[in-house]
């Protein structure tokens, strides 16, 4: 593998999509309006535009190990602001996959380095779902806690001050957790989906002036 490979790939993209659609580029150019946030697995196999069959421009993107949802985490909080209030996406997607590497490596307690310290919010939904993780068999107890995970982080993602400050303006957000799996290609929808402030745990909810 070289990166020459990458470079002549590229010039071969460029040909293809400019073939049948000489504007393509300049059209992209002028076109940041996407209506969806991904927030996804870094997993190479996991190609967000890919899986949703969308074009440049149609998907803003961020994606880390695990797609946690860290309300300390300054890039996650940066995209995601900039997503909600200037390009105002109407649905923010956290989206999870099943056999996912870094859920495996939290299940396993293998110790291995700083990436122990990132991984330690699947740990705290193994913690609280311990009784029921405990009775499943391996293979099950993965996928169960892949879409646990997604789950928390969606709430996650809810429970930040961007998306209930959006609400509290009246702004129309919609937070889901989805799940991916390599297998088949398929994306499921977790049914979890927050739109309101309500949907919310009581303790994350924020008061403010007013109402
Ligand atoms: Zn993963």
């Amino acid at each position: 593998m070289t990166m020459e490979r990458l470079f002549a790939n590229n010039k071969a993209w460029v040909s293809r999509k400019t073939a049948n659609d000489p504007d393509f580029f300049q059209r992209l150019v002028n076109l940041q309006k996407p209506e969806y946030l991904w927030i996804g697995c870094s997993d190479s196999r996991v190609p967000a535009n890919d899986i949703v069959d969308l074009a440049p421009g149609e998907l803003f993107v961020h994606r880390n190990v695990a797609n946690l949802v860290v309300p300390s985490d300054l890039n996650m909080l940066t995209v995601l602001q900039y997503a909600v209030d200037v390009l105002k996406v109407r649905h923010v997607m956290v989206v999870g996959h099943y056999g996912c590497g870094g859920v495996k490596a939290a299940l396993s307690r293998a110790e291995m380095g700083l990436i122990d310290n990132w991984l330690q919010p699947i740990k705290q939904i193994m913690a609280t779902h311990r009784s029921l993780l405990d009775g499943l068999d391996d293979s099950t107890r993965l996928d169960r806690l892949c879409e646990l995970n997604v789950v928390a982080q969606a709430r996650n993602v809810a429970a930040t001050s961007i998306v209930q400050t959006a609400w509290t303006r009246g702004q129309n957000v919609q937070v889901h957790g989805l799940i991916y799996a390599l297998n088949d290609g398929r994306l499921k929808d977790l049914g979890c989906t927050l739109s309101a402030p309500d949907h919310l745990e009581p303790a994350f909810r924020l008061i403010h002036d007013g109402g």
